[in-house]
């Protein structure tokens, strides 16, 4: 089938290159010049594993290709995916700006029967709002249809080619039958295709966000308790993940969620709520909870050094808001290391992919190192924000040699209180006690 895919980012760029993958003959689209030139040259704008390879296999084979024009994108596809940004707009609520625009542009250029099919995260009714546009200025038969995103960055490319589920909404049939067989390639280990109205497929996006992010900030919480009675959340996690009703996914306790989409799905969530006419409580605590979280790290090391942070030197190791990626969105690192320059301190970060992203954040206020003991050197304390599996086992004697004090803060318990005694640290995490002479 004949594809094009507007919006060439973490879900666009991963989406077209699995469904070229397929035999499918896609094309990408954005309006990003500089984006669409990298991909012209086979390289990938982004890091997500397994991309680079999916992407030069794709456009090698004649199958995938990238184009910031829109009239021919738009005669090309007999499907067209929409995958453009939903940022928040200033009171929390989704800008749909983006999408619309695009919708606009499109709707005067179409010319024979397409199904277009939204894959941003959007509130309830915006695939009706997107076909009465479409349809105000299209005579050709149009249908939306809903098929929100699961794909984790990090394992993008692994989750589109063997989801767990598939999503679809859609108020016609037909054009819900072809959307499902596009997807039939990536379910052969028999996840389903669920099938449901487009408005149910839409809320079940921002229901899903929001549940992990929910369990998120009650982790969170718990430590913040432990903390207080000198328990180690860890013996409450395996207490209740043991329970096959609770399960111990996303709840690890650390330095708060970040990334484009739970903060702002979560915000997002409180006016879907709202417009509904339904109390908005649940989705306003677990916000807050979480950016309550995103700063504790900070206040912990500010309470160690008595409020005196000037002229400290902080190494962070990590600053993605999550390993496997390069993308630093709403990173807790970020408010970290704000909270430190606006208290005087220096900041030396290391990260394996997310350095470039970082400088376009703090540019030359910070240093960067990509190599993560280099960031060390003459550091009052270690700072660990993002789990990378590089960070898990480090030569702790290397590490003690490179720091002015033996002292590490751990926004994401990667190593083991007892352990990190035996190499004679302070050690201060999240929800455990602290060990070391502190
Ligand atoms: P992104 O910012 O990485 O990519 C969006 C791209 O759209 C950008 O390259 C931008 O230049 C392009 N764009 C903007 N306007 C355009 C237009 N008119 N025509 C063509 N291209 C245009 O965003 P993303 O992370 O890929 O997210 C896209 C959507 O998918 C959002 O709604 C997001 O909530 C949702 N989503 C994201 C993830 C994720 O992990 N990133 C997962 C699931 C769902």
């Amino acid at each position: 089938m004949r594809i094009t895919v507007a919006g060439s980012g973490y879900v666009g760029l991963v989406t077209g290159a699995c469904l070229a993958d397929s035999g499918n003959h896609v094309l990408c689209l954005d309006i990003d010049e500089d984006k669409i030139a990298a991909l012209k040259r086979g390289e990938s704008p982004i890091y997500e594993p397994g991309l680079a390879d999916l992407l030069q296999d794709n456009i090698r084979g004649g199958r995938l290709t990238f184009s910031t024009e829109l009239a021919p994108a738009v005669s090309h596809g007999q499907v067209i995916f929409l995958a453009i940004g939903t940022p928040p707009g200033p009171d929390g609520a989704a800008d749909l700006s983006g999408i619309f625009s695009a919708a606009e542009r499109m709707a005067g250029l179409i010319s024979e029967p397409k199904i277009v099919v939204n894959k941003s995260t959007v509130p309830v009714g915006t695939g009706g709002r997107l076909e009465q546009i479409i349809r105000a200025q299209c005579p050709h038969q149009v249908h939306v249809v809903s098929n929100p995103e699961f794909l984790k960055e990090g394992s993008a490319v692994d989750d589109f080619l063997r989801p767990d589920r598939v999503v679809i909404g859609a108020e016609d049939d037909r054009a819900a039958e072809i959307v499902r067989e596009l997807y039939l390639p990536f379910v052969r280990n028999r996840s389903p295709i669920i099938v449901m109205r487009r408005a149910a497929a839409e809320l079940t996006k921002y229901a899903a966000n929001c549940f992990l992010a929910t369990r998120i900030s009650f982790i969170n919480e718990i430590a913040n308790i432990c903390e207080k009675h000198g328990i180690d959340v860890n013996q409450v996690r395996e207490g209740i993940g043991t329970d096959r009703r609770i399960g111990f996914q996303f709840l690890y306790p650390g330095v708060g969620y970040g990334g484009s989409c739970f903060p702002k799905d979560v915000q997002a969530m409180s006016h879907v709520a709202a417009d509904a006419g339904v109390p908005k409580d649940l989705f306003e605590v677990v916000h807050q909870v979480n950016d309550r979280q995103r700063r504790l790290l900070f206040e912990k090391i500010k309470l160690y050094f008595g409020g005196r942070l000037r002229g400290k030197r902080f190494a962070m190791w990590g600053v993605t808001f999550k390993p496997k990626t390069d993308d630093v969105r709403e990173a807790p690192a970020l408010t970290i290391i704000s909270h430190l320059l606006d208290s005087g301190a220096e900041v030396r970060a290391s990260d394996p992919q997310g350095l470039e992203n970082l400088r376009g954040e703090f540019g030359d206020r910070i240093s960067y190192f990509p190599n993560a003991y280099q960031a060390l050197e003459g550091c009052d304390a270690l700072l660990v924000v993002t789990e990378w599996n590089e960070y898990r086992s480090p030569d702790f004697e290397r590490l003690r040699a490179a720091l002015k004090a033996p002292l590490i803060f751990d926004g994401r318990n990667l190593y083991e209180p007892a352990t990190m005694a035996r190499h004679g640290f302070v050690y201060i995490s999240v929800g455990r006690p602290t060990v070391g002479p502190g």
